[in-house]
């Protein structure tokens, strides 16, 4: 869907390839490597989310550690003319339990997946991994026992683990608190990811998103002042195990230095 809107933007064209550097000359960016070519651009908004190591060499290393839990799922598709289970939110089913976070998270074509999360140091749920024992575990959770039902749905895969998840925060700038390479921006996951059972993360790329849109147009006279960006905040409160929503994000420097404002619905304009 975002895919879409984008393309229907006037003056957008989609291309797909994998960037494989930034081009630098004269201390600003120029443009990008992608597969065997180059594509020019002053400004380029590296959203490759949490694993890429694309420009890696133009920013300091991420800050924070391990997210201490993991979480078992699994895919369903409902029978052909069934009722769907019950739901209390958009996404269906999210439940915090003792001890664990139950969730349905319903998709397209009477697809869903059900999911628990639970602390990784609690070795009493490590053998939800095999499907006999998630599927006994999910018949006894009030929401995941109607949808996953045999009656009304049936399984499409294994049960499926999932861990590696991370409180980090990468800012904007290199070791030595500078924009490296101005007209470089670091949206998203590429920032900072957070608890997902709190389910922050596309919101946060969202709002840097949209701020950075509000920023490019409005900051190109502005001399930008580092400071610490808001989405550390919401690291901090992940870390913490809060599920408080973030706050807003800043972002500016599309002329100038790529950075990063910290306060929520406060940005610096001339
Ligand atoms: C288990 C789990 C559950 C989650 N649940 C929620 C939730 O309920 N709600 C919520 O809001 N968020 C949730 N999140 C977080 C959410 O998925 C992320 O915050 C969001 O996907 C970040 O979007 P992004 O565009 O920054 O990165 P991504 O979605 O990771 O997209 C990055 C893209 O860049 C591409 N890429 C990488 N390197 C290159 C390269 N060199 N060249 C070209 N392309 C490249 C990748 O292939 C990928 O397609 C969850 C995350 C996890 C792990």
């Amino acid at each position: 869907m975002l895919r879409s809107a984008a393309a229907a933007e006037p003056g957008v064209r989609l291309r797909s390839g994998h960037a494989g550097g930034v081009l630098v000359d004269a201390g600003r960016v120029t443009g990008l490597r992608v597969d065997d070519g180059t594509v020019q651009a002053d400004l380029i908004v590296n959203a490759s989310g949490r694993s890429s190591r694309f420009a890696d060499a133009y920013r300091a290393l991420a800050v924070g550690g391990p997210c201490p839990i993991g979480y078992v799922s699994r895919h369903y598709e409902l029978h052909p003319g069934a009722e769907p289970g019950p739901s209390h939110l958009p996404v269906n089913v999210v439940q915090t339990r003792s001890g664990y976070l139950a969730a349905v998270f319903r998709q397209d074509h009477g697809t869903f997946s059900t999911v628990l999360a639970t602390p990784r140091s609690d070795r009493r749920f490590t053998t939800l991994r095999h499907a006999e024992t998630y599927e006994l575990a999910s018949r006894a959770v009030p929401g995941l026992a109607e949808w996953g039902d045999p009656q009304f749905s049936r399984p499409l895969g294994p049960v499926q683990v999932g861990g590696g998840l991370d409180n980090t925060y990468r800012g904007q700038l290199d070791d030595d608190g500078r924009v490296a390479a101005p007209g470089l921006v670091h949206l998203g996951d590429a920032v900072c990811t957070t608890n997902p059972t709190a389910g922050r993360g596309i919101s946060l790329a969202l709002e840097q998103s949209r701020q950075l849109c509000d920023c490019s147009a409005s900051t190109r006279t502005t001399s930008p002042r580092p400071r610490t960006h808001s989405t550390r905040g919401a690291l901090s409160r992940s870390a913490r195990g809060s599920t408080t929503r973030c706050t807003r994000t800043r972002i500016c420097g599309a002329a100038g230095p790529a950075v990063m404002w910290t306060s929520p619905g406060r940005c610096p304009r001339t």
